[in-house]
Order: structure tokens, then C-alpha cells, then sequence
């Protein structure tokens, strides 16, 4: 949208021939994303519905509640915010070509051949946690994963919907959390968990609903939605970048370890690579692969929590320290974040 805006000739290639079809994700966009992305501020008010605070459940299912002044989420209709994105995008002048999938380029001089569609001078892929443009061009590719699964029930309704439910529960979602959320006209229930053997992820969502059901009860009704996908979880690939290419999103694994958002990056970072390209393309600056990738987020200190979840989550410490003060303020740094790596 960036290079649009800056009257740059851009073509996005979309596989999928809805943008708002077949989405893996919640759509919890964090406040910081809200106050990076100037756009958002556009977003319609009907596809976005503000959530104040976090109720956090420990394995036992005693709670606390978190909030931080002046922090909030925003949950969304994420397939409408997604049309909405492509509508404006055409607006300003960006051609988004739906039912078209990126299959390999030829470098040369100075560009790509696309095949199929033609020349471009500058290729960002921005293709998801398996990048096609990455393995085509020999860039970093994401290994190591959680798996995300998540119920969709339209049109019910949870105590608390101004809150996010998390749950920590070492069995049922290790090396993450399960959630549940009032978003826009339904309530989401999902959880991730470190990536193994399919089918795993679905048991272990029939046993989180039961778990949760004396404070969140969908046990008798049917999901309008299931949705399930891979979330990067070992930090930014590399190479991320190569002459006249780079990765941004989940492509580039700008996911944060700890948190596993990464609509945040993903829609941050793009817009600052469009900048730059932007600059690129008017003479102004070099190459953007070359220097525009020292931006992306290291996240070193949420690789290191990371580490330490993994190995030494124990549903015991947290039935006996949720409430303390020392694990309050670690949870409220997690989630009122200032997302930075
Ligand atoms: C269950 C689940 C819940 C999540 N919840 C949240 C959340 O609440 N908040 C948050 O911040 N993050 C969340 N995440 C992570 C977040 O969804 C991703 O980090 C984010 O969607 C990344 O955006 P992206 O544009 O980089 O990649 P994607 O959203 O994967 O978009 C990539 C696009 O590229 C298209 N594409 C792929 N290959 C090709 C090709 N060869 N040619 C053309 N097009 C192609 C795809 O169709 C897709 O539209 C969640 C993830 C999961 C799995």
C-alpha cells in the first residue's frame, strides 16, 4: 500500500481469488500496531471491536485479570479487513491480481521475470510461513513452528467479552497458550502449541473446550468456522534479503517467539519496505536489501523466554505464582508489550 501511495507502478500476486477466504489467524491486532500503521486509522468502525484487557487463567483455572492504561486490542472481521485492505490498495492505485500464484522468477540485470506476469525491479515476498519466493531464490526459510487451530462460533457470546481469555495449560498447548475472544458478531476459540504429528492439535482443542467449558461453555455449539496454521517461531530467516529481493511477514519469520503475533510486523515492516523501495525506485537510496533488513526485529530477549518455555513450563509454578507480583508483571510485559524484538 506504501508503494502505491508513493505513485510507484506495484503488482501484488494473490493466490487465492478472495482475500478475506481462508485465513489462519485470530486478527488481534495489538494497540502498537494501531498507533505504526497510519492506515488503520481508516479501518471501518464496524470491522474492529476494542478489547481492554486480558483475563489470564492458570492450569488449575484460577485467574487474574490484566490491563494496562491507555492499552487495548483490537479484535477484527478479519476477512473484511482483508477486502478492505485490497479495496484500498486498488484506490491508490496498486493492481492486486486475485487467483494468481507466484511460482519462480528469473533474476537478471536488473530484476525478475515472473513467470506468467512479467518484469519487476524489486520482488518482496510476502508469501506466509512457507515461502515460495524464499526457496525459489534461495533465501532463509522458516524452521521451527507452532501449529494454531481455532473454533469459530458466529453469533455467541462469553462472559467478559471486553477480555481475551488466555489459558496456559502445559498438556493441552505446550510451548504456547489457548485463547478465547469476542471478536466481531462471533467468539474465537483457538490454541498453538509446538508443531507435531496431525491430528494432535485437533484432540487437543476437543479437551481445551471441555477444560474451559465452566467459564466459557461452547461445548453444544457448532463452529461456523475452523481454521489452523503454521506460526514461525525461530525468529527472522536468513538470508532475508538478496540484490533487488526481500522477505517481510511471516515469510521473512518476523513473528514474535513469545507472543506468536505477527500481524503487527508483518504490516509495519511492509509498510516501512515500501518506503524504502519507493526511494529506491525514485534514485534516492541504495538497494534496500542491503541495508533496510538491519530494521527487522532481532528478538533476542523473546527467543531467550522462548528457550525457557520450552523447557521449563510447569503447570505447577504457574498455579502457585499467577497472582504473584513477579509473574503479574512479567505477564503484563507479554501482553502490553510495546512490541519491539
Ligand atoms: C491460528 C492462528 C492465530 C493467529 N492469531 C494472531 C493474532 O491474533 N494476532 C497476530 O498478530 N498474529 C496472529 N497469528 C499470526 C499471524 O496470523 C501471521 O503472523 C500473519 O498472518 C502474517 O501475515 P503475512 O501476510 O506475512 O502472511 P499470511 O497471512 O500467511 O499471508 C500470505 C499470503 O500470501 C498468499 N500466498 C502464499 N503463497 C503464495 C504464492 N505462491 N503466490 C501468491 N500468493 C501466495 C497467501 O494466500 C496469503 O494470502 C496467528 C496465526 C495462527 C496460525
Amino acid at each position: 500500500m506504501s508503494l502505491a501511495a508513493a505513485g510507484v507502478p506495484v503488482r501484488v500476486l494473490e493466490k487465492k481469488t478472495d482475500p478475506g477466504a481462508k485465513l489462519h489467524t485470530t486478527g488481534l491486532l495489538v494497540r502498537d500496531v494501531v498507533d505504526g500503521v497510519d492506515w488503520l486509522s481508516e479501518t471501518p468502525p464496524d470491522i474492529v471491536r476494542r478489547i481492554d484487557g486480558v483475563r489470564l487463567y492458570a492450569p488449575d483455572m484460577h485467574s487474574v485479570e490484566l490491563v494496562a492504561p491507555g492499552y487495548y486490542f483490537l479484535a477484527t472481521d478479519t476477512p473484511q479487513l482483508m477486502r478492505w485492505m485490497t479495496d484500498r490498495c486498488r484506490r491508490l492505485g496498486g493492481e492486486v491480481q486475485l487467483g494468481a500464484t507466484y511460482t519462480r522468477a528469473r533474476r537478471d540485470d536488473d530484476g525478475f521475470e515472473i513467470d506468467g506476469f512479467g518484469r519487476t525491479s524489486f520482488l518482496v515476498g510476502a508469501d506466509g510461513p512457507r515461502s515460495r519466493v524464499a526457496r525459489d531464490l534461495g533465501l532463509g526459510e522458516n524452521r521451527r513452528f507452532l501449529f494454531g487451530i481455532e473454533h469459530e462460533y458466529a453469533g455467541a457470546q462469553i462472559a467478559e467479552p471486553h477480555l481475551l481469555h488466555c489459558f496456559i495449560d502445559h498438556r493441552l498447548a505446550p510451548g504456547y497458550i489457548g485463547w478465547a475472544v469476542r471478536g466481531v458478531g462471533q467468539v474465537q476459540v483457538g490454541l498453538a502449541r509446538r508443531a507435531d504429528a496431525p491430528g494432535v492439535a485437533k484432540e487437543a482443542m476437543a479437551a481445551f473446550l471441555t477444560k474451559i467449558a465452566p467459564v466459557i461453555d461452547l461445548r453444544d455449539v457448532h463452529p461456523s468456522h475452523i481454521r489452523a496454521g503454521l506460526i514461525p517461531c525461530g525468529g527472522v530467516v536468513s538470508p532475508v534479503a538478496a540484490e533487488r529481493v526481500l522477505l517481510v511477514g511471516d515469510s521473512a519469520g518476523m513473528v514474535s517467539p513469545v507472543t506468536a503475533g505477527g500481524i503487527h510486523t508483518a504490516l509495519k515492516h511492509g509498510q516501512a519496505a515500501g518506503r524504502a523501495i519507493a526511494d529506491f525506485a525514485a534514485g534516492k537510496r541504495a538497494d534496500p536489501s542491503r541495508w533496510f533488513t538491519q530494521t527487522y526485529p532481532k528478538f533476542r530477549a523473546k527467543r531467550a523466554l522462548r528457550w525457557a518455555f520450552d523447557h521449563f513450563q510447569n503447570d505447577l509454578t504457574f498455579n502457585l505464582l499467577l497472582g504473584s507480583p513477579p509473574m503479574r508483571a512479567a505477564a503484563r510485559l507479554i501482553f502490553f508489550h510495546r512490541a519491539r524484538g
